[in-house]
This record gives structure tokens, sequence and C-alpha cells, in this order.
């Protein structure tokens, strides 16, 4: 069997995990105080996600740059992807905090929102 040391990130007690595999099947997971550290082990294990946090360039607003995020965490293997496909984007001023900037970001089914809003530039 293969081991993983893993650590739980899903509260403050940050518990140490052990996942053992063999030939890719989770066969045990040890450490976890609770089953929200199991599932994560194995959700880590599988098929790792991570929120994506970024900006994209904006035009006509107060700031040059709007910092956007995933609404939700994407897989880890499409997160370069994600970040290289939102760095060719801009978009317009106004935008308001919480809108889709970038729908089904590489087919996730995951849209990526404005983290902040960005109010228009006086005079445009
Ligand atoms: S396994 Fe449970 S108790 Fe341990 S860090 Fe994760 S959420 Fe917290």
């Amino acid at each position: 069997m293969n081991k993983h040391d893993l650590v739980c990130i899903n509260c403050p007690l940050s518990c140490a995990l052990e996942l053992y595999d063999e030939g890719g099947e989770v066969k045990e997971v040890k450490g976890a105080e609770c089953k929200i550290g199991q599932r994560y082990a194995v959700e880590e294990f599988k098929n790792p996600r991570r929120l994506l946090t970024t900006t994209v360039k904006a035009v006509g607003g107060l700031v040059p740059m709007l910092p956007v995020r995933s609404a939700e965490p994407i897989p880890r293997a499409l997160l370069k992807d994600a970040v290289t496909t939102l760095a060719r984007l801009v978009v317009d001023a106004p935008v308001a905090v919480g809108q889709v900037i970038y729908p089904d970001i590489l087919g996730t089914g995951t849209d990526i929102i404005a983290s902040r809003a960005l109010e228009k530039l006086d005079g445009d």
C-alpha cells in the first residue's frame, strides 16, 4: 500500500491525515477527527480542487485591474489554464461585486465572479 500524508484544512485543528491506497484505490484514512476530514482526504487524493483567485484587466474603471475568483473550487490541474484564459480577458466598468465575469470556466461548470465592485471612472 502507498501512504500519503495530508493536513486537513477544514478547521483550526488541522488534523494530520494518512491516506493509504492500492493501485489508486483508497483503502484507509487515518487521523481524521471527523467525517469532514475523511471526505477531504479522499477528495484531495482523487480530485484535488482549489479556489482560483486572480485579477483581470479592466477598462473605464477607477482602477485598471479587477480581482476575481471562482465561485467554487475548481480542479487543481486546471488552475494554470484557467489563469491563462483569464489573462486574455478585458472587462468594462462598472462591475458589481459577485457579477459573473467568465461563465463555466474551462467547462468546469463554475463561474468566475468579481471579488469586488469596480466603479466607472467619472467622465466616461
Ligand atoms: S478532520 Fe475534522 S476535526 Fe480534523 S481538521 Fe478536519 S474538519 Fe477539523
